[in-house]
């Protein structure tokens, strides 16, 4: 199986082989984890070797049809499913329910990856409930979420789970080389700790400009303060950009919720940490009441965003926090 060209994941890894190579394979999988640890990869992997139509010893042959149309992403027995906008939606398990009421095309078996189902709402989850009680024969459905999602009870107990983990700092790092080699080794680390062992939030954080924007407010707030209304202006100016980044402000706020909380441990940080020196420069800039009314501002930030409220101008409360514009100035 290509799985051999995964690394890390050794436990769900050695689940799928085995039920694979014993012809076992349950009707519905759930593969859950945090983001960007390889699930989707895994799943595809799989997908990989059952539409193949000479897999041998679990590899796909890379050249029968199946394989090419799967290369191609072009496979009528392969259908992936993703949210559409915020959510997988009913509509799309409908849809689904259609296809699966006819025979696989030209395979023993179709395939069906939901992808972020953690992201279906309770009428979407109870439709497809009902393909889960009674899945049509030659189906095999993964469903790929993070495990902090909300998805049914009912639905997690209908699939056998396999979990997927964040993986060791050094793994990370030689995963996120392997996508980008131009990246040194530190960089690589640093990264790979940012996004907390997870490889692929670390390659959407640097692909989207978000590490780069973290950075940036990260060394203006660590640079020396001028006067009240230099640190006003140049606050709002990032609040600005903070505001652009759309999808990734969460983890944005997470990057400095993480470099407050380095600051306040500075003192017990390792040298291994690839963020200590920014952590010790955090702690000689502020006094633990300052970094821990900085925290309290990004949680604030991060519920106002939880319940929708405007981007921009919950960015430019938190920055004039973050800057001490917000307190009586000296
Ligand atoms: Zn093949």
């Amino acid at each position: 199986m290509a799985f051999s060209l995964i690394l890390g994941q050794t436990k769900a890894l050695a689940l799928l082989s085995r039920a694979l190579k014993s012809g076992r394979l349950a009707h519905a999988y759930l593969l859950a984890g945090p983001d960007g640890v390889g699930k989707t990869t895994v799943a595809l992997d799989l997908a990989a070797v059952l539409l193949c139509r000479q897999p041998d010893a679990e590899q796909p042959c890379g050249t029968c049809p199946g394989c090419r149309k799967f290369q191609s992403s072009n496979h009528p027995d392969l259908l992936r499913i993703r949210p559409d906008g915020a959510a997988i939606k009913i509509d799309q398990i409908r849809e689904l329910k259609k296809a699966l009421s006819f025979a696989p095309f030209e395979s023993r078996q179709r395939v069906v990856l939901l992808e972020e189902a953690h992201t279906m709402r309770r009428e979407a989850g109870n439709s497809l409930l009902k393909v889960l009680e009674e899945p049509p024969a030659n189906n095999l459905l993964i469903l790929v979420g993070n495990a902090a999602g909300s998805l049914l009870d009912t639905i997690v107990s209908r699939c056998q789970v396999i979990p997927f983990a964040p993986l060791p700092l050094a793994l990370a790092a030689e995963i996120i080389r392997r996508r980008r080699p131009e990246l040194d080794e530190a960089g690589a680390l640093a990264l790979a700790e940012l996004a907390g062992g997870c490889p692929g939030q670390a390659l959407a954080l640097e692909a989207d400009g978000i590490l780069a924007l973290y950075r940036r407010i990260v060394e203006e707030l660590l640079a020396r303060q001028g006067a009240a209304a230099e640190r006003v202006e140049r606050a709002l100016a990032l609040a600005g950009e903070l505001a652009e980044v759309k999808e990734g402000m969460e983890l944005l706020l997470t990057l400095l919720r993480i470099f407050c909380k380095n600051g306040m441990s500075a003192r017990t940080a390792t040298a291994a940490c690839a963020f200590a020196p920014e952590a010790l420069r955090a702690r000689e800039r502020w006094n633990l009441h300052q970094l821990s009314a900085k925290m309290a501002a990004i949680d604030l930030a991060e519920q106002a965003l939880a319940r929708n409220c405007n981007r921009g101008l919950t960015s430019e409360m938190l920055l004039l926090d973050l800057f001490d514009c917000s307190t009586p100035l000296t």
